[in-house]
């Protein structure tokens, strides 16, 4: 069934419906209301002057139309209502003139100038209010296209082909929650008889999209689980264990777990398909190199992809010191690895001889190709696309997958991002990690600062020092990178070293300057966020971020991450003349978790996820961030419904399954 065969919709409705993405059938019916206004009515005496008035009446003389200059024009005409007369003037509404006939009933919604006794109209209905309220939905519209129209249009797809839309719940849960049908669910949240009901079939139809939806993440994962047979191996475990032995450190708990999950994906027949989070510096990339040790004493290739130059330097590097006493073939490949060296690189993982490869998405570029990548591995994952993410996928013939993420993702994220992968988590730091100290400072405290700076430098350690901007620009006071390292060589330069790093460095420049703070040649720098990710600098104890307002929760705590990676106590100032919900959450909390929830709760996902992710998750009538407990109920029910045999056969259960490959 077309839209087009739907009374009332011509060529013209049928271009503007397609402008805003309504299609189908189906497409119309679900165009949801975005709001709902509640029409009261009121009463003249009751309502104060300049006040919001809804008020029902008969027209009481004929309307007198004024026009004036450009094509404005106003109307006035007077109305009896139950509370008195009173005048009514609106704008802009000669077309209504010819029904505004003496005696008839109508609506009038607008202000109340109670000293003149005028309504001033922004609408006039040509109805009168039935009952006592009346619940009306608003569209989203596009021009050309009324409210009016909009509904009509709705309606009359719903009286002639409401049956014929499609209902995702299966029988059984529609009578355990006592569900009504779609059609009537449908007929509800587009002409809502009261708010009781309306809040009902709302409920009924979000549970359904999010049903439909878990449905699919379920379906998908179980696929995987049975089509993509991983790679069979066997890895020495001891040999793995007395590597873990040597280390310079004990593995904590949430690690050995964590470990175990994926030591044991890794072996299974089945492809491995997990998230490993954990706050920043919990250790995560530790169990990376494991994995990937254990990979190739199991026969295959790794590859690990890191979102920024210098944190695949940094990966390559360390992996390069914890396993200097083992022979494994480990390559460094980014973008500005040079062609010829690039070349050989890979020409090697071509043949085999490379073990593990470390990179940016230059490990993605079409000339790569392996000779049995068994193991992939992407760092900060949610920095990638999906489609980068499948590209180094596609890579192998079956490779295993594992994604790190420090972003500590919401639960109801969690859920459906990542509602097809298994998950580990990694709660608790490792021993010895102090809690780091945040500070909130206003800019006139600025010399506070400097001394808590410079007790921290006289005791041989290191700090970072964030700003918003590089160079000062003409419509923005933001502190910027280069001022304050002329202010910071004021104060410091007689006795301490002091840089900059910055994202228009090239990216030798940003690798020396980072190598020169490892080595503490230098002991102050100063960046933009480009340090956000992942560098381990355990002697910088100190992180001092201007603007701090200007930055997410997210980012913040990323940013405060770079510090208390050592024993040493650390500490992170904020400095700010704004008191924001935001500063004063991270101040009190330390804990990437909590911290994710409270971002999510201010800001929505937007800027947790890539853009592509997030376009995933746009739900026509369901609201993540309200509908937790539904989501929930739908996950379970969904895999209940998934896993019972009888389905088998259900008809529905196909047209889900078709859902996917369509949507
Ligand atoms: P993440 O990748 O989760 O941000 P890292 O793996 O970079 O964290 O770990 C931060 C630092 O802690 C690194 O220097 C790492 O070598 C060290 N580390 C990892 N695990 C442990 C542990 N169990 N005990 C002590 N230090 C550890
Ligand atoms: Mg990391």
């Amino acid at each position: 069934m077309a839209l087009k065969d739907v009374k009332g919709i011509g060529p013209r409705a049928l271009a503007l419906l397609s402008k805003m993405g309504i299609h189908t059938l189906e497409d119309l019916v679900t165009h949801y209301p975005f709001r709902y206004d509640v029409l009261v009515r009121g009463n003249l005496q009751e309502t104060e002057d300049e006040g919001h008035i809804i008020i029902d009446g008969k027209v009481e003389s004929t309307p007198v139309l004024m026009r004036f200059k450009a094509g404005l024009n106003k109307m006035n005409f007077r109305l009896v209502t139950t509370s008195g007369v009173v005048g009514v003037s609106i704008f802009n509404r000669a077309f209504l003139k010819n029904q505004l006939l003496v005696g008839t009933g109508v609506t009038v919604i607008g202000k109340y100038d109670k000293k003149k006794n005028v309504i001033t109209a922004s609408e006039i209905k040509m109805e009168t209010l039935s009952t006592k309220a009346k619940i009306e939905p608003v569209y989203h519209l596009t021009n050309g296209l009324s409210q009016r129209q909009m509904a009509t249009f709705i309606n009359m797809a719903l009286l002639t082909h409401g049956k014929e839309v499609p209902d995702y719940i299966p029988t059984s849960f529609m009578e355990k929650y006592h569900f009504v049908n779609k059609k009537t669910a449908l007929n509800i949240v587009h002409n809502p008889p009261s708010e009781e009901k309306l809040k009902e079939a709302t409920i009924r139809l979000k549970y359904e999209e999010l049903f439909a939806f878990m449905f699919k993440i379920n379906y998908l994962r179980q696929e995987n689980k049975k089509k993509n047979s991983g790679l069979i191996r066997t890895i020495p475990r001891e040999k793995l264990a007395s590597f873990i032995e040597s280390l310079p450190f004990k593995l904590t708990e949430d690690q050995n777990i964590a470990m175990q999950e994926i030591l044991s994906d890794l072996e299974s027949e089945g492809r491995m398909n997990r998230l490993l989070q954990g706050d920043v510096g919990s250790g995560k990339t530790i169990l990376s190199f494991l994995a990937m040790y254990a990979n190739t004493l199991s026969g295959y290739q790794s590859a690990l992809m890191a979102p920024t130059e210098i944190l695949a330097t940094q990966h390559y590097n360390n992996m390069k010191t914890f396993f200097k006493d083992i022979p494994l073939h480990i390559e460094l490949l980014t973008g500005s690895t040079p062609k010829k060296e690039k070349q050989e690189i890979y020409q090697e993982l071509k043949e085999g001889s490379i073990d593990i490869v470390i990179g940016t998405h230059a490990l993605i570029q079409e000339e790569v190709t392996y000779a049995n990548l068994g193991l992939v591995i992407t760092d900060e994952q949610h920095r990638f696309g999906v489609n980068q993410r499948a590209n180094l996928e596609n890579k192998g013939k079956k490779p295993d997958t594992l994604y790190m993420s420090a972003t500590p993702i919401p639960r109801t994220y969690a859920l459906t991002i990542y509602g097809d992968m298994d998950v580990s988590t990694i709660k608790t730091r490792p021993n010895g990690r102090k809690e780091i100290q945040t500070i909130l400072k206003k800019n006139n405290e600025i010399k506070d600062v400097l001394s808590m700076m410079l007790e921290e430098l006289k005791k041989g350690h290191q700090i970072y020092v964030i700003a918003p901007l590089i160079e000062e620009s003409e419509n923005s006071d933001l502190t910027t990178v280069c001022h304050l390292r002329d202010q910071m060589r004021l104060a410091f330069g007689a006795h301490f070293q002091i840089d900059i790093i910055h994202g228009k460095m090239r990216s030798e420049a940003k690798e020396l300057i980072m190598q020169e703070f490892l080595q503490k040649k230098i002991q102050i720098l100063i960046s933009t966020t480009v340090i956000e990710v992942g560098i381990d600098v355990p002697n910088a104890t100190m992180m001092v971020i201007f603007d701090a307002n200007r930055f997410g929760l997210s980012t913040l705590h990323q940013l405060r991450g770079r510090v208390g990676r050592s024993d040493l106590v650390s500490t992170c100032i904020l400095i700010s003349d704004s008191d924001t919900k935001r500063l004063s959450i991270m101040e009190s909390c330390n804990d990437g978790f909590i911290i994710s929830e409270e971002d999510f709760k201010l800001r929505g996902h937007g800027d947790l996820f890539g853009t592509k992710q997030s376009g995933d998750m746009t739900f026509k009538i369901a609201n993540l961030k309200q509908d937790y407990k539904i989501l929930l109920q739908a996950k379970k029910d969904s895999n209940v419904y998934l896993q019972n045999k009888e389905n088998q056969d259900d008809p529905l259960k196909q047209d889900l399954i078709a859902s996917i490959q369509n949507g």
